[in-house]
């Protein structure tokens, strides 16, 4: 979703300088900030409008045709060195990653599917053609599943009741954002639910970012986090793209009009860069 590129990029210019503020985005560079999260992202969506989804097999041919389609076409963009070795080989099998890059660019199956059944079976064709490991599946599975019952209009407490119950019961101990958050990795076992936590424990879509300062990983807890504080937090979002929009290439913009082809608030400012 577009919040992926949001995150991505604030989280990757935060990096790149300690200082960024939402008041004080780098002007130069435009195009330097975005990573692999949104880039794979694009590609889920671009694979799911083109598979037929009733089929497991040509939905995950799909995937993996996009996803090593989309790296070879925006190469130099902090890949995981596994995928880029999956990339750059024949290799049509998984590799067992339990690293969050699954998580990270699971958020398009929401717009494909009409139930959380639907979106947990999209999720699982995502991540197992490269993240069969059980943590990297379980990592899209909650972060698809937290939009989704987003989406739904679900309330903190039924997304918090859900995920502690089925994928992350550590979240009932209160202090797992405290104790977590400064944790040096990129593994979905912690990265994941660090990303839910800030979402749960967040106040708006703008609080979200405070918190991104102190975590490792900072382009994809961001970008997961927002992604499901996109859908919760509804037109929040808005003053966020247009801010944003301008570090986003046009042919991402061009995939994400299609993908917001039925929200009139975020296309029309989709539409604007193009003018
Ligand atoms: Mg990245």
């Amino acid at each position: 979703m577009i919040s992926t590129f949001i995150g991505d990029i604030y989280g990757n210019m935060l990096g790149f300088n300690r200082n960024t503020s939402l008041t004080n985005l780098s002007k130069s560079n435009m195009y330097s900030f975005y990573s692999d999260d949104s880039i794979l992202t694009m590609a889920t969506y671009k694979a799911l409008t083109e598979a037929h989804l009733e089929d497991d097999e040509d939905v995950k041919n799909h995937f993996i045709d996009e996803y090593k389609n989309f790296y070879f076409a925006d190469s130099l963009r902090a890949y995981g060195g596994s995928f880029v070795k999956w990339c750059k080989s024949d290799s049509r099998e998984p590799y067992n990653s339990y690293a969050n890059g699954s998580a990270m660019r699971v958020s398009p199956v929401v717009f494909f599917s009409s139930s959380l059944v639907q979106c947990q079976r999209l999720a699982k064709l995502s991540s197992i053609v490269t993240h069969n490991h059980p943590e990297g599946l379980k990592g899209a599975l909650a972060i698809s599943s937290c939009i989704y019952l987003a989406k739904e209009n679900k309330s903190k407490e039924e997304i918090y009741s859900y995920i502690t119950d089925k994928y992350y019961p550590e979240l009932l101990d209160r202090e797992f954002l405290k104790e977590n958050i400064l944790k040096f990795t990129s593994a979905a076992k912690i990265t994941v639910p660090l990303a839910i936590a800030i979402f749960l424990n967040s106040k708006s879509y703008k609080d979200i970012f405070h918190y991104i300062k102190y975590v490792y990983d900072k382009d994809t807890i961001l970008a997961m986090s927002l992604d499901i504080g996109e859908v919760y937090y509804k037109d929040e979002v808005l003053p966020f793209i247009s801010q944003f929009i301008p570090y986003i290439p046009d042919k991402y913009i061009d995939i994400l009009k299609k993908m917001y082809e039925n929200q009139d608030r975020i296309k029309n400012l989709l539409e604007k860069k193009s003018i």
